[in-house]
């Protein structure tokens, strides 16, 4: 706790408006992207860099805005050639950084050009912007991937004047501001290298431009890119219900900072599945059926929510460690619990005020977050606050030892939380306040274009106590701190409903399973399972991990049947109230063994179930406003 006061104290609280390129004191590198081959996965650029003789030292986007982590693709930087006067420059990687490049500049030049080219991953490959991009019908562009920046600058007073070449036929989508546009030929207004790394281009044969609002700026339209044109078509309702989003996020936050928010939203099984939050777009992406499948629909439903929410709770308000000058700076992960924590909240509950999910959704979603989170032994040894700090590596920690591991809990466990603050508000204010007034001080008026206004933990807590008095500092430092042994269960609990298990799963939880293609019975013998069996987690202290299954085994037989979830489900079902132990054969480096599960106690799946001595604030923060 002392700790992470005396980290954030220090800080200093900036507010500044981003990336006006008049204005801009660095150098202006000009960018040509060649993306026609992109359905052979690679994506060709030219640059135009300023230099002075001597050595040029040349950074690739290392540190990635929104992904908390060193991801910038380096691997995939290839053909990588330098020049100046139509001569081949020499160049040599720093030794102690991968993402460092220094060319030697003969005298006389003024100049470098650059050649390279960005290769996408040439099968499915999950992870965020360096995962799979490029299908034979669209590509999501992400300009880090395609360009070096020179030393010495920060990332607002780097001018970028780019251009992209796009296949023929193929339309586009960016909230970048285009200067003129000939054809698949698009040449973009000069923009700082903040803005243009912050402005991803969706381009794609089949893309869709849904208007999301009527009448004066700021506007919202949603880019729907898909692998076929069916797949574009979902009831017209849908669509009306994102227009709602906009307007429940407006009510919610008083005042936009953007000037045109555009929803890049990609409906592919070839591209990796993720959101990634900027000041004016979204790139988000998921299944192919993503729109016309109601299950699909139903899972995916607040990913829209929560990348748009960032657009003021990530973006505009940034914690001071994550607002780095430029992308070779190491970013500070502590804050990712108002970061990511307030905005996975804040777009569950605008999911559901827009009708994207119904209040009874929502409630079986909530379940599933706090009955996973109250099955987590880990938290016996590492606080939430270690899961935000330690975020650039749990981010790609494998689902093995999911629950002792712990995983970047602070989305889940801080959706519980900011729940709880929700309620704490409305009750100490006698039901005149509501998190929605915290959301309208910290996030909201002025409004205008894309700004940066950078906090600390101290912003947080002052921020709280002007909206309701309280014990904010004790709180959040117990809420960071604690070691369990369960999940904070109080929010749901004081906005009057109550997490309980019966033996009937809900629509959300077994469509969430098959999602995974897995099968779950943490919550009875406490095994997470792929689906043909191979043990995916065993949560200690429970029925499968104390009779010696772990992780990597794989479950072959039950009570000497082949195994199947089916088979699994009936059999923990028919023990219940027996004493005959569930007998599971297990294979596990090549070795057969048989393990005895004495569990009785059946199903269990979880509710959210209605605490009648107790107001229902649920039911109304999720009404919409
Ligand atoms: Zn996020």
């Amino acid at each position: 706790m002392t700790s992470l006061r005396s980290r954030v104290v220090s800080a200093l609280t900036l507010i500044f408006v981003l990336g006006a390129s008049a204005l801009a004191a660095g150098p202006t590198v000009s960018l040509a992207v060649d993306a026609t081959e992109a359905p052979r996965k690679i994506i060709h650029a030219k640059l135009r860099i300023p230099a002075t003789p001597g050595t040029l030292t040349l950074y690739y986007p290392k540190w990635l805005p929104g992904e908390h982590a060193p991801t910038g693709p380096v691997i995939d930087l290839t053909g990588l050639k330098f020049a100046a006067s139509g001569k081949a420059l020499k160049w040599r990687r720093d030794l102690l950084d991968g993402w460092t490049i220094n060319v030697e500049v003969p005298a006389g030049e003024n100049e470098v050009l650059a050649d390279l080219d960005y290769v996408e991953p040439a099968t499915l490959e999950q992870g965020f912007s360096s995962g799979s991009s490029a299908t034979d019908k669209l590509l999501v562009l992400s300009w880090n991937q395609v360009l070096l920046y020179p030393k010495g600058w920060k990332s607002d007073d780097i001018t970028f004047t780019a251009s992209l070449k796009i296949p023929d036929g193929w339309k586009y989508a960016t909230s970048l501001p285009v200067s003129n546009a000939n054809g698949s030929d698009v040449h973009f207004s000069p923009e700082s290298l903040t803005m243009l790394v912050d402005s991803p281009v969706l381009t794609a044969q089949y893309l869709k431009v849904v208007p999301l609002t009527v009448g004066p700026e700021p506007s919202a339209e949603l880019d729907v890119a898909s692998d076929s044109a069916a797949a574009l078509e979902p009831p017209q309702e849908i669509w009306d219900r994102y227009k709602n989003l906009v307007t429940q996020a407006g009510a919610l936050f008083g005042a936009q900072h953007y000037r045109h928010y555009h929803f890049l939203y990609t409906l592919s099984d070839h591209v990796a599945h993720f959101g990634l939050e900027h000041h004016e777009s979204d790139d988000s992406r998921v299944s192919e059926r993503g729109l016309v499948d109601e299950t699909e629909r139903k899972l995916t439903a607040s990913l829209l929510s929560h990348e748009y929410v960032h657009s003021w709770n990530g973006k505009y308000r940034r914690p001071a460690g994550l607002a780095t000058p430029d992308y070779q700076q190491p970013m500070q992960s502590d804050l990712l619990w108002v970061y990511e924590g307030l905005t996975e909240y804040l777009g569950a509950i605008l999911t559901a005020r827009s009708s994207l999910w119904t209040p009874d959704q929502f409630r079986e979603y909530l379940a599933d977050v706090a009955a996973d989170l109250d099955h987590v032994p880990g938290r016996n040894w590492r606080n939430l606050q270690d899961t935000a700090d330690t975020a650039p590596q749990l981010y790609f920690a494998p689902h093995y030892w999911y629950s002792w591991r712990r995983s970047t809990d602070f989305y889940d466990e801080d959706t519980l939380n900011w729940m709880w603050v929700d309620a704490i508000i409305r009750q100490q204010s006698k039901g005149k306040k509501s998190l929605d007034d915290f959301c309208k001080l910290f996030h909201g008026a002025p409004g205008g274009p894309p700004g940066l206004k950078t906090y600390t933990f101290e912003d947080v807590v002052n921020t709280l106590n002007q909206v309701a008095p309280y014990d904010w500092r004790g709180f959040w430092t117990e809420r960071l701190t604690n070691h369990g042994p369960g999940a904070p269960l109080g929010g749901i609990e004081e906005t009057g409903w109550k997490l309980g298990y019966d033996d009937t799963p809900t629509d959300y939880f077994r469509s969430d399973e098959r999602d995974h293609g897995e099968v779950w019975e943490m919550y009875t013998v406490g095994l997470r399972l792929r689906e043909e069996g191979g043990v995916v987690d065993t949560i200690e202290g429970m029925t499968a991990a104390k009779a010696g299954i772990g992780p990597g085994m794989r479950i072959v037989a039950v009570n000497g049947r082949h195994f199947s979830a089916e088979v699994l489900h009936d059999a923990i079902k028919a023990a219940k109230g027996t004493t005959e132990p569930i007998e599971l054969l297990v294979e596990n480096t090549d070795y057969y063994k048989t393990f005895k599960l004495n569990y009785h106690e059946g199903e269990k799946y979880p509710h959210l179930v209605r605490d009648e001595a107790k107001p229902d604030l649920l039911s109304d923060i999720l009404k919409a406003r």
